[in-house]
Parts: structure tokens; sequence; C-alpha cells
């Protein structure tokens, strides 16, 4: 088994991307990895199942939280479904406007994706300011259902997303200051 500190080892920094002064966290590099993917995928699992949480739906949003959800729905039963960006969802959708640095964002679920009152885990690689998981969690709770986890694979805890997200648990894997 891998420990904890391989898995950072396989994210790789990218310097001023995608602008200069910030320094990207690139997953890439621990996709192509078999083991790194394995690792990833199941300490997510294991770490959901010690939190005692059981969910019916994994919700992930573009883009990133395509690759994580899926795989993680798969271990624990769960269905997957996408949170976009504007205009990418062919039926009818809920809309949550987001604050960004500069400006606003928006972000979609189909209105149908959703059975309310169905126990919801919302799933990406990285946690910043926590406004993407925010915002997905008020498109979850405008569908009528609950939030019941968050999980990240990276988390940037300089930026204090935490706060940023109701009280429940967050799983995440890989911390930088
Ligand atoms: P937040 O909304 O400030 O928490 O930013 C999180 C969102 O920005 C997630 O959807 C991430 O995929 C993306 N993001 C921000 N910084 C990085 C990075 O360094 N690497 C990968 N994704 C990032």
């Amino acid at each position: 088994h891998l420990l904890l500190m391989d898995l950072k080892s396989l994210i790789r920094d990218v310097p001023d991307f995608p602008k200069p002064g910030i320094v990207f966290r690139d997953i890439t590099t621990l996709l192509r990895d078999p083991d790194g993917l394995k690792h990833a995928i199941d300490s997510f699992t294991q770490k959901f199942f010690h939190a005692g949480i059981n969910a019916d739906y994994i919700v992930g949003m573009e883009s990133r939280g395509f690759i994580f959800g899926p795989p993680l729905a798969y271990q624990m039963g769960a269905g997957f479904i996408p949170v976009r960006k504007p205009g990418k969802l062919p039926s009818a959708v809920y809309c949550i406007e987001y604050e960004l640095e500069y400006g606003t964002d928006c972000l979609e679920i189909h209105q149908d994706a959703l059975h309310p009152g169905s126990k919801v885990l919302i799933v990406d690689d990285l946690i910043a300011t926590g406004g993407t998981a925010n915002a997905t969690a008020r498109l979850v709770k405008k569908s009528g259902c609950d939030v019941v986890g968050f999980g990240f694979i990276i988390e940037l805890q300089n930026f204090q997303g935490r706060k940023n997200l109701p009280n429940v648990p967050i799983i995440t894997l890989v911390e930088y200051l």
C-alpha cells in the first residue's frame, strides 16, 4: 500500500499557471500512475466508509469532478450526476450564480437528476475558497436533497474553504498550506 506522502509526490506543481504567481496543482500525473489512481480512489472510499457516509448520489463538478466522482460512485453503489458550466446540459436545469475573484459564474444541474430526499456526496479534485463546492451544495438543496459530505483529493488550506461549506464531513487526501 502506498503512503499518503506518495500521493502528494504524484501531484505535479506547475508554476505560473493559469497566470503568473499561481502554482497549479496538477492531478494528471497522479491519474496516469496506476498505483496512484487506485490508491486515491480506494482511500477516498475507505475514508467515507469510516466517516459513516452513505450516499445515493455523487455529484461532481466540471471538469475534474467528472474524473474522480464516477469511480467513487461505482465503489459506493451510488449514481453519478454532473454539475456543469452554463449551456452544456441538454434538459431543463437549475442554475446557481457564485462569486469569482472578478465577477460571477454559473453552475447548472438537471432539474430531474436528483430525486428529492436523496443523500448526496459532492466530489471535486481540489478545494480552495470553497466557492465552487458551496455553489454545488446550493444546487443540491435546490433539488430538495441533503448534502451528507464532501470529498476533495487536494485541500489548499490557506483559503479556508471549509468555512464556506455546510457542517458535514469533509474528506481530503492531500493538504497544502
Ligand atoms: P474554489 O472554488 O476556490 O474552492 O476553487 C476550486 C475549483 O478551482 C475546483 O473546481 C478546482 O478544480 C479549481 N482549481 C483551483 N486551483 C486549482 C489547482 O491548483 N489545481 C487544480 N484545480 C484547481
